[in-house]
């Protein structure tokens, strides 16, 4: 890994963005995320991952527009198997920083500020953003990369599961029913 970037990540907070010192205009961010990034989060279902992050910040008189840019890979358990697998992520997002107006609902990525507020911390976000890019069905790429050991398992144990306790006939149960009477 570079030398500087690796010296960044080890740096506390820098994800948070001077807002008070920044110049107006665009000032660009380059990031590396890495395992302690997740690793810092207890709750987190993702425990290891590389992004690259591009963030850009535009400041303005009234509001700040935050670009972010990521594509990387996190590993995640998969679906079918249970194993461990990397996905591949890439997603970008607008939020914006807007001083005291009103917060309007309908508008997830619009974030209240005030001019008391001198810096403001990207972390959670950037995790979140990170988080609701992951695909609903997490699984290997393919079956054929799938742990093969445990899909034989689940398959013969849905198999037991799936046969019926006893076949609906109705010619059985009436052999059934016949047979009853006579041994009476
Ligand atoms: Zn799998």
């Amino acid at each position: 890994m570079h030398p500087e970037l690796d010296k960044m990540k080890k740096e506390d907070n820098i994800f948070t963005i001077p807002l008070a010192g920044l110049p107006f205009g665009h000032t660009d961010y380059q990031y590396v995320i890495n395992d302690s990034f997740f690793e810092d989060r207890d709750y987190s279902e993702v425990k290891k991952g590389v992004v690259n992050l591009h963030l850009g910040v535009e400041k303005m008189e009234t509001m700040f527009v935050l670009t972010l840019n990521f594509e990387g890979k996190v590993v995640l358990q998969c679906d079918r198997c249970g194993d461990d697998y990397e996905q591949g992520i890439k997603d970008s997002a607008e939020i914006y920083l807007k001083y005291g107006a009103e917060k309007d609902d309908e508008d997830e990525d619009v974030i209240i500020i005030t001019k008391n507020d001198s810096e403001f911390d990207l972390s959670d976000l950037i995790y979140e953003y990170i988080i609701l890019s992951l695909p609903i069905h997490r699984t290997h790429d393919d079956e054929s990369l799938c742990n093969q050991e445990v899909l034989a398992k689940l398959h013969n144990f849905s198999q037991v599961e799936a046969t019926p306790e006893e076949e609906e006939n109705p010619w059985k149960q009436m052999m059934k029913d016949l047979k009853s009477k006579i041994d009476k």
